[in-house]
């Protein structure tokens, strides 16, 4: 077993970390209130190949594997889990889902464009009835008519969907068949019928904006199915799986923010006449913090490093998506305890971390539904491993 990371991993980082100092932190303001993504980073940010680890060099990928990922995806959301969240639509959650179930005329038309974010993605899971039941409270429904299909319904929190250009979405082919019904589908957002409300969520800032979903006699070509017929839930189960790769190492990278920041406010703030760190409470703060995010990171390095060979790590990735969770939330209170006041300010990027690691600790798949499926797993339970769903894709084995 070794625990260094290579020479190229360490380049990764420092790539991620030095495009984040020089485009994402100086320009934060500028960006969250011009209230829409800057589309141009997000262009350049497919340039350097962040987008492209995962995928073959025939698709344009760079083929750094699932730790290069994850190293990227923590640097990227400490700078600021916005880019974060852009980070995981653009190389993981849209296109990667087109490249595990995709045709392969799919995968050439869609795949290069999203991980050069040339095409912005998005994901169309969640309706108003319950992310966490997404098959049994999925109500919008996919009927063949001739050569395309017409897609009815509408869908709740999803992110990007106003600037997005293509994305995944499910809908149901069979209204009395349950999760088996569930069908997946490559959309292109500039047909008629394909309508995008931002949701207001002033505690997320304007830069990202997540929207109801409103699709009205919505018509695509039926070869923008997605896998097979009624095998959508399947394809949003694998795809969420992927997700709990890069959602761990997004929190890690707020975790692993809010120790820095936390840090370095510790040896410039002087109360009573000594630096705070000096206190022995908040060294215990700093303590905390730092074994715990080292700890969700090794889980996450962990999950990256199966993926790497080949294998599922399924239950790993759940693991460390709980685990990750719970250490970001408990990051992001023990950095306001220490900053007092000024911490809830917009001075220091806290308020941001809090927000986002709220939103992570239940997005793809809540704390409550990882617990479920880690203890059905322990216990033993029949259906326990039901995500578990051999993928297409292995970066020693290319396409199958
Ligand atoms: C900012 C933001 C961005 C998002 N982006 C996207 C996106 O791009 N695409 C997309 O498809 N979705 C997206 N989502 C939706 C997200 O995935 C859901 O919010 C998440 O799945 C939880 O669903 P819910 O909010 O409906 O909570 P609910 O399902 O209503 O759950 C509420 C609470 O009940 C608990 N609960 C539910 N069922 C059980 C159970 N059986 N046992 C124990 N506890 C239970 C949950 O753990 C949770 O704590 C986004 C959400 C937000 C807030």
């Amino acid at each position: 077993m070794n625990f260094d990371l290579s020479d190229e991993n360490l380049q990764v980082k420092e790539m991620a970390r030095n495009f984040a100092e020089k485009e994402i932190l100086p320009h934060v303001k500028e960006y969250e209130q011009a209230g829409k993504f800057p589309k141009e980073i997000l262009r350049k940010m497919g340039e350097t190949g962040m987008f492209g680890a995962c995928f073959p060099e025939q698709y344009g990928g760079s083929e750094l594997g699932f730790l290069n990922l994850a190293i990227l995806a923590e640097e990227i959301s400490k700078a600021h889990p916005a880019f974060g969240y852009a980070f995981n639509m653009q190389a993981m959650t849209c296109p990667f889902t087109i490249l595990n179930w995709g045709t392969e005329e799919q995968i050439e038309k869609y795949v290069p464009r999203l991980i050069q974010a040339d095409f912005i993605g998005m994901f169309g899971l969640t309706e108003s009835g319950g992310g966490s039941d997404a098959a049994g409270s999925m109500k919008t429904t996919a009927r063949l008519e001739g050569d395309e299909y017409v897609l009815n319904g509408s869908k709740t929190f999803i992110t990007f969907a106003n600037e997005a250009d293509v994305g995944v979405l499910f809908a149901k082919t069979d209204l009395n068949a349950g999760h088996k019904g569930i069908s997946a589908f490559i959309i292109e957002t500039d047909r008629p019928g394909f309508e995008a409300k931002p949701i207001p969520i002033t505690s997320l800032g304007n830069m990202m904006r997540s929207c109801e979903v409103f699709l009205e006699d919505y018509r695509i070509p039926k070869k923008n199915l997605l896998g097979k017929e009624e095998e959508g839930f399947k394809i949003a189960m694998n795809a969420l799986d992927y997700g709990r790769l890069t959602v761990p190492a997004r929190l890690v990278g707020i975790a692993q923010g809010c120790l820095e920041e936390s840090i370095q406010y510790c040896n410039e703030r002087v109360v009573g006449g000594n630096p705070i760190g000096e206190y022995q409470m908040i060294k215990h703060l700093i303590a905390d913090m730092t074994v715990e995010t080292d700890a969700a990171r090794l889980q996450t390095y962990r999950s990256a490093y199966l993926k790497d060979k080949g294998e599922t790590a399924t239950r790993e990735s759940a693991y460390s998506k709980y685990f990750a969770s719970e250490v970001a939330a408990k990051a992001t209170r023990m950095a306001l305890e220490i900053f007092g006041g000024v911490g809830i300010t917009d001075e220091y990027p806290i308020m941001k971390y809090v927000n986002y690691a709220n939103m992570l600790h239940f997005g793809e798949g809540s704390a409550n539904i990882q617990r479920i499926l880690i203890a059905d797993d322990a216990l033993g339970y029949k259906n326990a491993n039901r995500h578990h769903i051999k993928r297409k894709f292995t970066l020693s084995s290319d396409i199958q």
